[in-house]
């Protein structure tokens, strides 16, 4: 038995939730749907849980929600009609309470989940399928952390052993007395891992609006190749790394149970997409992808004998912790250690931290250097093959790029550089025509 995500961009209209109807009926095995509010129908459109948002922000400025609400009702009654479910379901009494929810909410996440909520129990009619109401299976604790092994207790009791097909909205669940807690942006793609975990499903299909993950990104190759397989861990190091296909941490609940992810095209279902696996692959491919981000900030900090100083490490990284500040890499050589820092993470508090830094350590130098990318080189191949580095740098080199930082952790499974924010293109480019062009 298989779960299927649907993402935004298949759930955005009567005609695309068509197309998802005909691939669920097309194979007897898709018994559980997991599913996106509707999402953009073409590049200038808005996402339905941008425009609830939009509505709460705008209703606790004191606006009408009823105004507010106005195009999110026309737009599902549209699908509705669309779908000929419209006399199917209250929909007047279910939008009127939705209003009355987000007027009394003093948080968004209520109003945030009506969209995958509507979009769940619309695909649900249309399909004779059960709808089955995600607050029931995903479990928050109350100070909104998601607690993993009690949801999966309840989704297992809730979704097990089903003779017909059931539809789940993605996105949210609430605390046990019932308060609405939203994922973060892109979280249907978790719960339909948890839903996948708890009925033990053969496998995960996620299905988008591209054919899977591709070998870098294609703002920056041009149109670089697919990736038919990778494993997990190569998976949570791209995503991690910006490749943005699946939320990062849908790994977790199928890792548990070893269920594969299949990433599929909801406009080109042919297409094979990507399949993630639990085990390594095939070591025979070196490389499996490139992913970088910009928006780093480097802090060398030498001293004399630092190597001789014990408890360094531990007093610099102290300086973090109590500014609530997590770091991406700290090489060190003999006197000098190099703190590499995400922009987002220091915010407005660079001053802060080298003043905390200084007086925790007294630095004999201490140099920032901003605008940096970091770009990963992942595959599990590399352990297998010597001279992968050697190529990467001479790569680099080749076409001008200067390297900041490297680091290879000892698993092998990546190597990431840091190059200056104007050499990422470039670099990326170089790394991809060495390894997979
Ligand atoms: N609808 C939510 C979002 O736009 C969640 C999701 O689609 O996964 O982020």
């Amino acid at each position: 038995m298989k779960v299927c995500k649907f993402g935004g961009s298949s759930m955005a209209s009567s005609d695309t939730i068509k197309k998802v109807a005909e691939i669920i009926r097309s194979d007897e095995a898709r018994k559980y749907i997991v599913v996106s509010a509707p999402g953009k129908r073409f590049p200038k459109d808005i996402k339905i849980t941008d425009s609830l948002l939009n509505c709460y922000q705008e209703s606790k400025k004191g606006k009408s929600v009823n105004e507010l609400f106005k195009p999110i009702r026309e737009r599902f009654t549209e699908i509705a009609v669309g779908l000929g479910v419209e006399k199917k379901l209250d929909l007047e009494s279910i939008f009127q309470a939705i209003e009355e929810g987000i007027a009394s909410s003093s948080s968004p996440d209520f109003a945030a989940a009506q969209g995958e909520r509507l979009s769940a129990m619309l695909l649900a009619s249309y399909l004779d399928y059960n709808f089955v109401d995600a607050k029931e299976i995903v479990r928050f604790s109350d100070n909104g952390v998601f607690n993993a092994e009690y949801t999966n207790d309840l989704a297992q009791k809730l979704l097990g052993a089903r003779e017909s097909g059931v539809v789940i909205p993605g996105f949210y669940g609430s605390t046990s007395s019932g308060r609405i807690v939203t994922f973060s942006r892109g979280g249907s793609d978790v719960s339909g891992a948890i839903v996948a975990r708890a009925v033990k499903a053969e496998l995960y299909e996620n299905w988008t609006d591209v054919n899977g993950f591709l070998t870098a990104d294609p703002r920056i190759v041009d149109h670089p190749k697919q990736i038919p397989e990778l494993s997990y861990r190569e998976l949570r190091e791209l995503s991690y790394m910006g490749a943005n296909v699946l939320h990062p941490e849908s790994i977790f609940p199928v890792r548990k149970a070893n269920i594969p992810i299949n990433i599929k095209n909801t406009f080109e279902p042919s297409n094979p997409g990507t399949m993630i696996l639990p085990g390594v692959l095939s070591h025979e491919r070196l490389i499996t992808g490139i992913a970088g981000k910009r928006g780093f900030v480097s802090i060398l900090i030498e001293k004399s004998m630092m190597n001789n100083e014990i408890g360094f490490t531990r007093k610099l990284l102290s300086v973090l912790e109590n500014l609530n500040m997590s770091f991406e890499h700290l090489p060190s050589g003999i006197d000098t250690m190099t703190l590499i820092l995400a922009d987002s993470e220091i915010g407005n508090k660079m001053q802060e931290l080298v003043g905390g830094i200084r007086e925790a350590v007294s630095p004999d130098r201490l140099e920032i250097q901003s605008d940096l990318a970091l770009i990963a080189t992942v595959g599990h191949g590399m352990a297998y093959k010597p001279g992968t580095a050697s190529r990467l740098f001479t790569a680099l080199s080749r076409v001008g790029v200067n390297i900041k930082m490297i680091d290879q952790g000892s698993s092998e499974l990546n190597i990431i550089v840091a190059v200056k924010g104007d050499d990422y293109e470039k670099a990326i480019n170089a790394i991809y025509e060495e390894f997979i062009n």
